[in-house]
């Protein structure tokens, strides 16, 4: 049977096949992957954090 060392696994952002020995940005497949990934991250955690609705003048409305 084949004896292969090389770890192939799905890039988690783009599903591309990616070899994993020696791949800086594993488990992605490249920088773009990983920061495009980061950076949904950190969107999220911004949304999260600015949830606080700014002191909006909505005073209660009676018609
Ligand atoms: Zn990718």
């Amino acid at each position: 049977m084949t004896d292969t060392k090389i770890k192939i696994l799905p890039c988690p952002r783009c599903r591309k096949e990616t070899v994993w020995e020696g791949n800086p940005f594993r488990p992605f497949c490249s920088a773009r992957c990983k920061t495009t990934d980061l950076a949904a991250w950190a969107d999220e955690d911004y949304r999260i954090a600015g949830d606080e609705a700014p002191a909006a003048d909505e005073s209660s409305t009676n018609e």
